[in-house]
């Protein structure tokens, strides 16, 4: 695997790879902690090669032991420290693990060795080295990454050791030599944080730690990133919106600042223009691509003519090994212009879901004329002159601050509060048809005599146990009956009409 080869060269020297707060890691430390995780794993477990899970949020120990993890052969399943016990316990459930690394103290009553951080010091105080010969291979999978799914089940995405490397020979060409310090505010259970973790640490970089206490406090956040010397930006475009509310987030705040990265959700233009007139030394790269087929799969260097452009932001050209393919009712679309279904094919498309082969038969398929494996993404879009323009989904997907969100995994967990007999979700968009927040309208099980205010409080309340906090709706109303369209299922049109009236 790409990184761990590039691991185990830089090891060798005293550079930073990792600053969180007040620690360092170096990459000669990061090197002999993983090593040490992985004879750990190797010498207690053996054979039994299950996933590891490790719940979290960024702490330093946290990058070693997803190393240590990989160089033992084992799969990670990072769970962040945002998602829910309740979450949690199902996640571990379909993965069943042998090892389960918590910093968070969290209840989890599973028959698995939990290690906590004490124990971890004195695993990593052994030294030890593993032979590559105890590596992932490349066909194996490399993490699982759990994402809301249609079910109210969190849906486990594996990729492999293979289409990380994939994922790394696309992405590199547009990270420059020494490219210095690189931001690493992403979630390691979502995947952008892998051009970080992955790509970063392949070229030997420094990645620079924002947590999320600090992304919630920009004050502290900016007191760190000025002495940072970050060179390299990686998050969505929605953390970038909240730091250019300040008016310090300016060239004067990050003077090494070479290149943005953007991933994740629709780039604006209002935030590029911003980001171009701050930041003049700057590029902006803008990036997409979903889970399944490995972080991202096209990119595009934002030009001024660009900006200047009435269409969207472009998503831009397939990155190196990956080819793009528009579809509609069936048919390839060849003209320019023309709007199908994004699909990718290549090798940083992965396997398929986690223990699902029914939706990986949907999505995933095999080309039968490339004999390249495919992924079809529910994503509508197209191209002129090669480069990609994104227009939505095709179904009920949506992102909101830059988390990815099944409305029906919401409707289903609402659900789940004994007096919620029926939930239907929304988002609310702004002006540019962005989505600010989510709304729901529910039906009761039985008159709870609570004021408007007070119900919502407490759904709100009993919501956190199953959902992660960006996932519960701001608004919550009530209905005595759902509307109905011709079909006879909720008629979301309608739902949307009555929230235009309410504050
Ligand atoms: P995730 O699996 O969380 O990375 O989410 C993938 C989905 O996010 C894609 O299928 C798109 O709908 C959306 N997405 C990712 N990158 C972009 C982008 N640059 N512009 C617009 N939408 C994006």
């Amino acid at each position: 695997m790409i990184v761990l080869k590039q691991l185990k060269h830089y090891a060798k020297t005293n550079r930073t790879a990792l600053v969180n707060r007040e620690e360092r890691l170096s990459y000669q430390e990061l090197g002999a902690r993983s090593d040490a995780f992985a004879a750990w794993l190797l010498d207690t477990f053996g054979k039994d090669c299950s996933p590891v899970v490790l719940c979290g949020d960024k702490e330093t120990d946290f990058l070693p032991c997803i190393f240590g993890a990989l160089k033992s052969g084992r799969a990670y399943v990072p769970i962040d420290s945002v998602v829910p016990d309740d979450r949690a316990a199902q996640i571990v459930a379909d993965v069943q693990p042998t090892v389960i690394v918590d910093f968070t103290g969290r209840k989890l009553d599973v028959p698995a060795k939990v290690l906590a951080p004490a124990e971890l010091e004195g695993i990593f105080s052994t030294p030890a080295e593993v032979s590559s010969e105890n590596w992932i291979p490349d066909t194996a999978p490399a993490y699982i990454l759990f994402t809301s799914g249609s079910t109210g089940r969190p849906k486990g995405v594996p990729i492999t050791a293979g289409n990380l490397d994939a994922f790394c020979r696309g992405l590199l060409p547009f990270y420059r030599e020494e490219e210095g310090v690189v931001l690493h505010q992403v979630s390691y259970s979502f995947d952008v944080s892998g051009c970080a973790v992955y790509a970063g640490i392949s070229r030997g970089m420094p990645l620079f730690t924002v947590d999320h206490a600090m992304a919630a406090d920009l004050q502290e956040c900016f007191a760190a990133l000025e002495k940072s010397e970050l060179a390299l930006w990686v998050s969505t475009p929605s953390f970038a919106e909240l730091c250019v509310q300040s008016e310090r987030f300016r060239e004067g705040l990050l003077p090494h600042l070479r290149q943005f990265l953007f991933c994740g959700e629709v780039l604006t233009h209002t935030l590029c223009d911003t980001l171009a007139q701050r930041f003049p030394a700057a590029r902006i790269l803008n990036t997409y691509g979903p889970t399944e087929a490995t972080v991202l799969v096209t990119a595009a260097k934002i030009t001024g003519e660009m900006r200047r452009d009435s269409r969207s932001v472009p998503i831009g050209r397939p990155v190196d090994g990956v080819t793009l393919r528009l579809e509609q009712d069936g048919q390839t679309v060849t003209e320019e212009e023309q709007t199908g279904e994004l699909l990718i094919l290549g090798p940083t498309v992965g396997p398929g879901y986690f223990g699902r082969p029914d939706l990986t038969e949907k999505a995933f398929f095999t080309d039968p004329d490339t004999g390249l494996r495919g992924y079809r993404t529910g994503d509508l879009c197209y191209q002129k002159g090669g480069l990609y323009y994104y227009c939505g989904r095709a179904d009920n997907q949506l992102k909101l601050n830059g988390y990815r969100i099944e409305l029906e995994d919401v409707e289903a967990n609402l659900q789940r509060i004994p007096n919620i007999r029926r939930a239907a979700v929304l988002p609310v968009r702004d002006a540019d048809g962005k989505a600010q927040y989510l709304a729901a309208f529910l039906l009761l099980a039985e008159p709870d005599g609570l004021t408007p205010l007070r119900r919502a409080i407490q759904l709100k309340k009993e919501a956190a146990a199953y959902l992660p906090v960006y996932m519960i709706p701001r608004k919550l109303l009530t209905v005595d009956a759902f509307p109905l369209n011709v079909n006879g299922k909720i008629d979301k049109k309608a739902l949307a009409a009555q929230l235009e009236g309410t504050p």
